[in-house]
């Protein structure tokens, strides 16, 4: 028996026997004195012939793993027609007059490396989508045969129980190529669980282990996928196999027991209606609050809207972002949490000073409050994507009600301004976000300024235990389940109530499924929690009551 701890990218089971997939090794010669208007229609001609893939590859996506993964494979269509990507291979082209071959594998390597030496994860993990579109083009360009579908299914044993794939490395492509039915599982030695692949498979529902040094003597020996500890179990002992088929069925039966709670409504056994939202962090994640039964978005962090990129969104481009979210949303509530940049979540065009603490420093609505532009511009777009659904809003990191009314004056003037440009725009029910000591001690007179409260267990436990969340040495002092935090969020509720505000919880904690029938105890309307928790918090709220005062 060999063990392995590795990164899992799904909390769940496989067990089967491995077969070990290696990619025929691509081999690329620099070749001069080619004729550069040769070369260049070669290289015209296999771009797009790989864009033609792509979009045949994005459909197949869409409708074996849904939205999320055609999104995959648009973006490596967008990555492909990258005005750079193709400049840095045709000037090579014509100034050295080199191959194709040669100019596609050089600039593929130097925007891989560009990728793979950025700070953020996930930035660092589009390096293996730049290689899967290095290595379409070079197939094209060396007439390779491209895997059909039936083919590249059967390049895994048919006939078989479904096998544990391992792979050195393996892209989103490569995954897409493989038939889900026959693939109980993936263990690979690259790969970020940010990777596209890490995403496909996630969608996919099929458990992965990334991080393991794989071997190809592996193949045909029986494996089990730990997803939970992160651990492949080569050749495992029967007593132990046995036992995580046991976990293995026990799973599906939970999933099925949840499967049949699709539909049923968040209700306590004493009739209170808690509503079960769900956080998301783009309208790509709609669909896996539809897929999972949310009552609608709790959560929408727009902040990643602004991270990762060069300048802010324009007012069109959140407008039209937001607008697809309640859209999808078919009239559930969305409720949308302006920008919360700072801190953890720096954006370099903000050109933000350099702070000692930046978690205790102009983050959330601070910043907002000092750049009225940024802001006015987030607002307008809310204003007039509320036209389009039942939208909400709701302001971060707030410490004070005279936030609160600045606040009040901007949205005026934006509604004033859209009114003027005759553009169409809507009101929305507005909340504050309870994530500091201060906010929760002055609950009463912050409830009367606004509709809803929605608790920030992360950021609360944080300001409030005085540790920092993103020091990974702290892990033992931050604890959400401190008496300190229960007592405030049953304070929030109390002053809360008492103005007619409702109130949610929208930090993890509000997923800890310990934790919901105190909540609901205490009278906390709704939870937001991410998609995958909403059947399992479903099954105890149906289990909890919220007892008379509550009712
Ligand atoms: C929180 O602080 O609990 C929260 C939901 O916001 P974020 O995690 O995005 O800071
Ligand atoms: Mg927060």
């Amino acid at each position: 028996m060999e063990q392995y701890t590795g990164r899992s990218v799904l909390n769940k089971i496989a067990a089967g026997k491995v077969f070990f997939y290696s990619r025929k090794a691509q081999e690329v010669r620099r070749e001069e004195g080619r004729d550069p208007a040769a070369e260049l229609a070669r290289f015209c001609q296999a771009k797009e012939a790989a864009a033609g893939q792509l979009e045949e590859l994005a459909g197949k996506a869409a409708q074996e793993v849904g939205e999320s993964g055609a999104q995959i494979f648009a973006a490596h269509v967008t990555i492909l027609k990258d005005e750079d990507f193709h400049a840095c291979i045709t000037e090579m082209i014509e100034k050295e007059k080199v191959n194709a071959e040669y100019a596609v594998a050089a600039a593929g390597e130097h925007y891989a490396r560009m990728f793979v030496r950025m700070e953020d994860e996930y930035f660092r993990a589009r390096e293996a989508d730049i290689r899967d579109i290095t290595r379409r083009l070079l197939e094209n360009l060396q007439e390779e045969e491209i895997l059909t579908e039936e083919a590249a299914g059967g390049s895994l044993p048919v006939g078989e129980e479904p096998v544990i794939l391992a792979a050195k490395d393996l892209s989103p492509s490569d995954t897409l190529r493989m038939d889900p039915a026959r693939l109980a599982g993936i263990v690979t030695e690259q790969g970020s669980v940010a990777s596209h692949t890490a995403i496909l498979a996630r969608t996919m529902g099929i458990p992965a282990i990334l991080g393991v040094p794989v071997r190809a003597d592996w193949n045909g020996r029986m494996a089990v996928l730990d997803g939970e500890e992160g651990l492949v179990i080569l050749d495992p002992e029967v007593d132990l196999l046995e036992g995580y088929r046991r976990r293995q069925r026990e799973e599906s039966e939970e999933r099925a027991r949840l499967e049949k709670l699709k539909g049923a409504g968040d209700v306590t056994l004493d009739g209170k209606e808690i509503q079960l939202m769900a956080n998301i962090g783009s309208a790509r994640d709609i669909e896996e609050v539809i897929e999972q039964d949310g009552a609608g978005v709790g959560l929408f962090r727009s902040e990643y809207l602004y991270l990762g990129r060069e300048e802010s969104p324009s007012e069109e481009e959140q407008y039209l972002e937001y607008k697809s979210v309640l859209e999808k949303m078919q009239g559930k509530r969305v409720v949308i949490r302006t920008l919360d940049a700072g801190a953890d979540k720096q954006a370099a065009y903000l050109g933000m000073a350099r702070e000692e603490n930046p978690a205790l420093g102009c983050r959330g609505i601070r910043l907002c409050l000092e750049r009225r532009e940024l802001f006015r511009t987030q607002l307008r777009a809310l204003l007039r994507a509320s036209v389009w659904g039942n939208l909400e809003v709701m302001y971060p990191m707030i410490i004070s009600v005279a936030e609160v009314q600045k606040i009040q004056e901007i949205l005026k003037e934006a509604r004033e301004e859209l009114t003027k440009e005759g553009i169409p725009w809507k009101d929305f029910p507005q909340g504050v976000m309870i994530e500091t000591p201060a906010a929760v001690m002055i609950s009463r007179e912050l409830a009367a300024e606004v509709d809803f409260f929605s608790i920030g267990t992360n950021d609360l436990t944080q300001y409030t235990l005085a540790v920092d969340r993103q020091n990974g040495n702290l892990g033992a002092y931050y604890d959400p389940r401190h008496p300190a935090i229960l007592q405030m969020i049953r304070m929030v509720v109390e002053n809360g109530h008492a103005q007619g505000c409702r109130v949610g919880i929208c930090g993890d904690l509000g997923s800890d499924p310990e934790l919901t029938k105190v909540f609901v105890k205490m009278g906390v309307d709704e939870l937001s929690v991410p998609p995958a928790s909403i059947l399992p918090l479903r099954e105890v709220i149906r289990n909890s009551r919220a007892g008379a005062e509550n009712s």
